[in-house]
């Protein structure tokens, strides 16, 4: 029998970990594609750390050299059309490698292109975007630490959207690694920081209350429960029309899955799904959608989009029938969130919680205390993702 097509969009953490999950098991009865629109890929959690100067680019980019060796193939381009009536996947060439396909067929697909920072509704950001930066994409973090390490007096506004967007505690953090840059300069106080958030708590909800005092400990200012409406040249507008004077932004936009699935009919603002553990779309069969552009009742983090993978590669494998052993799965996880350093040295701590999803009521924990030990976890656990998903065994261990 002829190898079924797998067309995977998406080179990220759902995207890589279900190629591998299925090519591992399929063997010769699938073909598996991945298309993404960057020849390289950079890992979200440890970006924070670029502004305190304790994370490098080099450490979290990744090329996929070594997986198109072990036989998966690449295409890399922008998908900007799926026909899942016709089965086909419509790509643009984006720079720097030529598109080899600009058409591409599929027997499964898996949809796992992340998210979208959507500011569609913020009056005055398409004027004022170039005012703000946060640790969300490369460049803007850098942006964000040139400001950060250069500001001397004023304020300083992080922004939280409306829940779900990906990574609950990056505001949080982003608004704690600054107050930490500021401190170690000896401009805090000069420097103030607001810290706004949409959501009634500060997100995880598991971690608010430490979130909360590790603000009150350090100073940090704190509007919950309000939206940013409009960005203006040195204020925004909140939902309540109350304006606040910012001399540095730090706002995460709104979030949403990638236009072109709406517009093929797989789902709203974000990948609709037949239920968590069956990541099929309830429309088509044939396509399945996992990681952040997913519509999961879970926050947006790595170990969901992972899960989310194994959970659409186990139903793919079953529908191949190549009688393999399924991934052993669950929503559950342990994360860990950067919470600065009150003294200002440039040595992050962190809060570590878990989340469990298996059990009903979903099961939450945590240490309160905020430790050093718990940056390096967490750091271990990045590099060991990487790793797993972009190296050869031989190769791990930076
Ligand atoms: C600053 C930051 C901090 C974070 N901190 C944490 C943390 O502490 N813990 C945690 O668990 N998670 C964290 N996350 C979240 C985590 O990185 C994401 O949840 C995870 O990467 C989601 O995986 P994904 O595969 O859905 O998306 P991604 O990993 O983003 O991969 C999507 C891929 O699709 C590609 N793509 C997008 N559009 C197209 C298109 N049109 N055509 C082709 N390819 C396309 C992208 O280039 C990318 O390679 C953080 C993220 C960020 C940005």
């Amino acid at each position: 029998m002829a190898a079924k097509r797998i067309l995977v969009i998406g080179g990220g953490i759902a995207g890589i970990g279900f190629a591998k999950a299925v090519a591992e098991k399929a063997g010769g009865s699938a073909e598996v594609t991945v298309v993404t629109k960057d020849p390289f890929y950079m890992t979200g959690p440890s970006r924070p750390l670029i502004l305190t100067g304790e994370q490098r680019y080099e450490r979290i980019i990744r090329g996929y050299e070594e997986i198109g060796g072990s036989g998966i193939r690449f295409v890399f381009g922008d998908v900007t059309r799926i026909d899942p009536g016709e089965r086909k996947v419509y790509v643009a060439e984006t720079p720097t490698r030529p598109a080899v396909a600009r058409e591409l067929g599929y027997d499964y697909l898996l949809v796992a292109p992340g998210v979208v920072y959507d500011w569609g509704a913020i009056e005055g950001y398409a004027e004022n975007w170039w005012r703000n930066a946060n640790v969300y994409e490369p460049g803007r973090v850098d942006v964000l630490k040139k400001r950060v390490w250069s500001i001397k007096k004023g304020r300083v506004i992080v922004y939280a959207p409306p829940m779900p967007y990906r990574c609950a505690p990056a505001p949080s953090e982003t608004a704690m690694a600054i107050y930490t840059v500021l401190k170690h300069r000896g401009v805090y106080g000069d420097v103030e920081i607001l810290y706004i958030d949409a959501n009634q708590k500060p997100q995880p909800p598991v971690i608010a209350d430490v979130i909360m005092s590790r603000y009150e400990e350090a100073g940090i200012e704190t509007i919950l429960g309000r939206r940013i409406t409009r960005v203006d040249a040195d204020a925004v507008e909140l939902d309540s029309g109350e304006r606040l004077g910012y001399d540095l932004l730090a706002m995460l936009e709104p979030n949403r899955a990638p236009r072109f699935i709406e517009e093929a009919g797989l789902g709203g603002k974000w990948f609709e799904v037949k239920r968590p553990d069956d990541p099929r779309s309830p429309v088509y069969d044939d396509v399945y959608g996992a990681g952040d552009a997913a519509k999961l009742p879970f926050p947006k983090n790595q170990e969901i989009a992972y899960e989310s993978s194994l959970y659409a590669a186990n139903r793919v494998l079953e529908d191949l029938g190549v009688g393999a052993e399924p991934y052993t799965v669950q929503y559950a996880f342990l994360g860990w969130a950067y919470l600065g350093n009150l003294e200002g040295r440039l040595e992050t701590e962190s809060v570590q919680f878990g989340l469990n999803f298996a059990t009903k009521p979903p099961k939450p924990s945590k240490d309160p205390v905020p430790r050093r030990r718990y940056t390096l976890d967490k750091d271990r656990w990045e590099q060991g993702y990487l790793d797993r998903l972009f190296h050869k065994p031989a190769e791990t261990g930076r």
